[in-house]
This record gives structure tokens, sequence and C-alpha cells, in this order.
């Protein structure tokens, strides 16, 4: 990922609810919205990588699969008597809206709809969360203009990836990332809670067994439904499993993964010093196995572990 373009974009916070617009539908982990009255508006572009915060935290990151755009119609307001639209809005105090610039009172803005050009990505196949794992300081001292106030600003991607402690986090965007610039014969494979539904149908499967780690109360039980990107931004359903809460994060993380040529758990190096963990360690899983989850999990293997000789 050496020459990687990363963009910090704001997802929610001061500047998407302002009065004098309407604001975006955002759906983070999927979709992220903007339009040309954005500075940098047109730079974005399929196979950068995505970093989304709040102003407070990061969210997450992905990386950009393809950039859909379109016009729509929106309306700006501003101030009837200067025309800027720095306008503040008011709880208590008549007239409800009032000039930064001018100072003027007024309940009406004046409103003008302009056709604009929209931007829409799609980044749902590598989407890592990554909550509050760096706040705001931090994120913007690793943007190429530490002081930018933009909406969209470039960031350094290496020093990103070095303020997470290294790759690991970050693995399932970069084998995303691998797919769409076309260098991996492998669809991608993610994890993602299943529909109520689907659990039902686990949960009479399985009973209350976790895949991995065995009997746990329904509760703590989530149905992992096992996915991949058949083609980018398309998502073809595989099955699922029934997994604890916190190994079924640790799964698509790729910290916890299952060997393709033994079928047996492989805990990452980096958690297995974690008795709770530790001890899942080359265990059989509690499950029988059907072809199409064996060849989910080699394809999860050969994205979780790449440098692994199995992996071949
Ligand atoms: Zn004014």
């Amino acid at each position: 990922m050496g020459d990687t373009t990363a963009w910090l974009m704001l997802a929610a916070g001061d500047d998407r609810a302002r009065a004098s617009n309407d604001g975006y539908d955002d759906d983070p982990s999927s979709h992220y919205s903007w339009d040309d009255t954005v500075p940098n508006h047109g730079k974005p572009k399929k196979g950068d990588v995505i970093v989304l915060w709040d102003k407070t935290y990061l969210l997450g990151a992905s990386v950009i699969e393809a950039v859909d755009e379109g016009t729509a119609e929106k309306d700006s307001h501003s101030c009837p008597r200067c025309d800027k639209a720095r306008i503040e809005t008011r709880t208590t105090v008549l007239p409800r809206l009032k000039c930064y610039n001018c100072g003027h009172e007024f309940d009406v803005p004046r409103t003008r709809r302009k056709t604009v050009k929209t931007y829409r990505t799609r980044h749902g196949a590598g989407w890592v969360e990554l909550e509050g794992r760096l706040d705001g300081a931090r994120l913007r001292s690793l943007c190429l203009s530490p002081k930018s106030q933009l909406s969209l600003r470039p960031l350094d991607y290496d020093r990103f990836h070095a303020a997470l402690d290294g790759d690991l986090a970050l693995a399932p965007l970069e084998a995303a990332a691998d797919y769409v610039a076309g260098g991996h014969a492998t669809a991608v494979v993610r994890v993602r809670r299943g529909q109520s539904a689907f659990r039902g149908k686990l949960l009479a499967l399985y009973g209350n067994e976790c895949a991995f780690s065995g009997p746990a109360p329904a509760d703590a039980l989530e149905a992992a439904h096992l996915y991949s990107y058949a083609e980018v931004g398309e998502h073809k359903k595989e099955g699922g499993f029934l997994l604890r809460r916190d190994l079924h994060r640790l799964f698509d993380r790729g910290l916890f993964a299952v060997r393709p040529d033994t079928w047996l758990l492989d805990v990452h190096v980096d958690i297995r010093h974690l008795q709770d963990y530790g001890q899942l360690h080359g265990k059989p899983l509690g499950v029988d196995l059907t072809r199409a989850q064996r060849e989910w999990l080699r394809t999860h293997w050969e994205q979780a572990r790449p440098t692994s000789p199995e992996a071949a």
C-alpha cells in the first residue's frame, strides 16, 4: 500500500448538519455521499482508502470500490440582507435565524434551489470498524494539511497505518484493496451479523453452541453471516455459523481463522497469550462443515494469513 491515496471524510458533525444545507444520507460501513459544493469533490476515486470520523473519534476505514455520480436538487439558504450562508439557528429567541456575517435577524432565509453533481462511494467489502481507536486530534495530525477544515481531506495512509500499531486491524481493508486493484484472484470474504430470522435458523440447527468455543448462552451468540464479494459491491450468500460475540469480531479481523489443511482453529500469535483465546488454538470446530463452508473458510484463511505456506 506504498503510494496509497487516502481521504479523511467527516461522517457526522456540525459541517454535515448546518443550517445552510439540508444534509446527506450516510451509512458509514457501506457508502458515503457528498456533492460538488465541497472542496476536493472530484478527487476521491476507486482504489483510494476512505477513513471516516465524526470530528471527535475515528469510526472506521475501507477502500473505495466505486464512486457513483449523479445529480440532485439541493436547497441552499442565505441571509436575505447580505446573501452570506453563515446563519445561526436559535432555539430560545425570535426571530429564529441570525446572520453571523451582518447580524441581521430573520425568520425566512433566502432559499435557492440548484442542481448539484452528487458523488456516492461504495466501500462495503473492505470496511473495518475502528470506533474510538484514534481521537480527532491524532487524526488531524495524520492529514497532509493538519490545519485543514475540509470535510474531504487528504490523509497520509502510511502514518495512519502506523498509528494503528501495525496492519492487523486493516487486513480486511488491504485484502479488499488488492481485489479492487485486480491483484487478487479470489473474492473478498467477510463476516457480518446475520438477520434475526437467520439467527433463529442457526439456533435450531446448532443449539446453544458457538462453532469455535462450544456451549454458550444464546444471548452471547451471534449469527455470523458468511459471504464473499463475488464482484465488487455485490455480495453472495454462502451460509453461516453461530459465534460468540467476541469471537465473531476476531474472526472478521482474521485474528481467528481455520486452517484449510487440518480444519483446526488457528489463533493469531498476537492474541495467543490471552488464556481465553490461546486455549482454543489447534482445537477442532464444534460443527460439521459443509463443502460451501470449507471453501469459504479456505478463502478467509488466504486473506487472514497471506504469508503462511498453508495458504498456497
Ligand atoms: Zn447577513
